[in-house]
């Protein structure tokens, strides 16, 4: 195989290849990136840049761990993939057990899928194959957060916030579903009764038609990059019991410790009925996901008409997949992971603040290892990314937000330097 030189890959790229959100006809820059290893990405013409973003959400161990590199050729030389109709495998049943484990103590059914979209499919079509099974099939409504992100697919796509996302262009192909408000106020704020005004007259008045409640406990992700109190969470899964509607939490983003607790529920001390899973799953190596239920849920669908759960993609399971989702949270348990994201936190606190003084920033807000400024206008993302990458730095801001999520193993040395250019850059927006 002959490698190709930048400008041809540049000329394929541009001819033929989707980017995520992107147009054809006017494509943005995209930088071409040859090798990454620890928190560096590093480009064809030699520069490295920092990354700040941990290619969304995933690569909380930095890139080219020797010991997920391990995992995955050990299993390469074993087999790649097998289908798992009929068949299991020891990468599969160790990692429901580790998921099992790990996860709040009622969720102990395990689905593998391929992405994080996927998984909240699988949620959805859990919730209504259960109440199916409890002879009630008109519960097939989902109520879900204003602000809240969670997938492309069209089921994920309906429960996405309404205003940023893709309602309008799908408006008529899309399940009208329901919403309702999260706290405005931030993550520390205290209790307001209020909070639960908009959400629990919805339940009251929507329980017959109600399969669950999905949300993405604590912070949302893509919708926004909001944190809300654990005390509306926690009011929220007393709602849905009070009502009879199951809770679906989507911690594909928050999972594996990025908010500072293994999993973001932890924060309210709550479980959900259900729990998509994704992203830092396999430490940013393979597409991997995993949907939770606890038995009820399990028993109740399997006791149905239909007798099985109506699921099962050609890849589930898949056993690299699989086997470095082990390798990386046993490289996460093992790893001084707590202390890592204190340190991250404590630090884009200190070092994010005086960016809340510029005249365009509108707030900076910071949990775990997630920092957000959030512009009073919507930033010019190609403008403001070169700007960052000659500054050695990469991040991806959308709309007015310019937020970082780095692997966990960065160094306070690395950290300094995307702050610092954040800094340089902002105060002049
Ligand atoms: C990224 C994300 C998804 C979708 O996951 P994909 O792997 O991109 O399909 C769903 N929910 C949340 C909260 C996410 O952050």
């Amino acid at each position: 195989m002959t490698s190709l030189n930048a400008a041809e890959i540049d000329a394929l790229d541009r001819a033929h290849l989707w980017h995520p959100y992107s147009s054809l006809t006017a494509p943005p820059p995209a930088y071409l990136v040859r090798r990454a290893r620890g928190c560096l990405l590093e480009l064809d013409d030699g520069r490295t840049l920092i990354d700040g973003m941990a290619s969304w959400w995933c690569a909380i161990h930095g890139y080219n761990h020797p010991t997920l590199n391990a995992a995955i050729s050990e299993q390469l030389s074993a087999m790649a993939h097998v289908m798992f109709g009929g068949i299991t495998h020891e990468p599969a049943a160790r990692l429901a057990a580790q998921l099992v484990a790990l996860t709040p103590a009622p969720l102990d059914k395990v689905f593998l899928s391929d992405s994080g979209s996927v998984s909240v499919e699988v949620a959805i079509k859990m919730a209504l194959q259960y109440w199916q099974s409890q002879g009630q099939p008109q519960k097939r409504r989902l109520l879900a957060l204003r602000g809240g992100y969670h997938g492309d697919t069209f089921a994920a796509m309906s429960v996405c916030d309404p205003v940023t996302g893709m309602h309008h262009l799908f408006a008529g192909a899309l399940a009208e579903q329901l919403f309702a408000p999260p706290p405005t106020a931030g993550f520390d704020a205290p209790w307001d009764p209020a909070w639960l005004n908009d959400i629990g007259h919805q339940l009251a008045t929507h329980a017959d038609e109600l399969a669950a409640v999905i949300l993405e406990p604590i912070v949302q992700g893509a919708g926004g990059m909001r944190f809300y109190p654990p005390a509306f969470l926690r009011a929220v899964r007393e709602l849905c019991d009070q009502h009879g509607v199951l809770l679906i939490a989507d911690e594909i983003a928050t999972g594996f410790g990025r908010t500072g607790k293994l999993f973001a529920c932890e924060w309210a001390g709550i479980s959900p009925d259900i729990l998509c899973l994704g992203k830092a799953l396999t430490g940013g190596y393979l597409t991997l996901a995993a949907t939770l239920c606890t038995t009820q849920v399990a028993e109740g669908i399997c006791s149905g008409s239909a007798g099985v759960f109506m699921h099962g993609p050609t890849f589930m399971g898949n056993p690299l997949a699989c086997a470095v989702a082990n390798a990386s949270i046993e490289l996460l348990l093992a790893s001084p992971w707590q202390a890592r994201i204190a340190a991250i936190e404590a630090q884009l606190r200190e070092e994010l603040a005086p960016c809340g003084d510029f005249p365009g920033v509108a707030e900076v807000r910071v949990l775990g290892a997630i920092g957000v400024v959030e512009m009073k206008q919507p930033v010019d993302l190609a403008t403001l990314q070169a700007e960052l990458v000659a500054r050695g730095v990469w991040l991806r801001p959308f709309g007015r937000l310019v937020y970082l999520m780095p692997p966990y193993v960065i160094s306070g040395e690395e950290l300094a330097r995307i702050t610092t250019a954040l800094g340089e850059i902002l105060a002049h927006y």
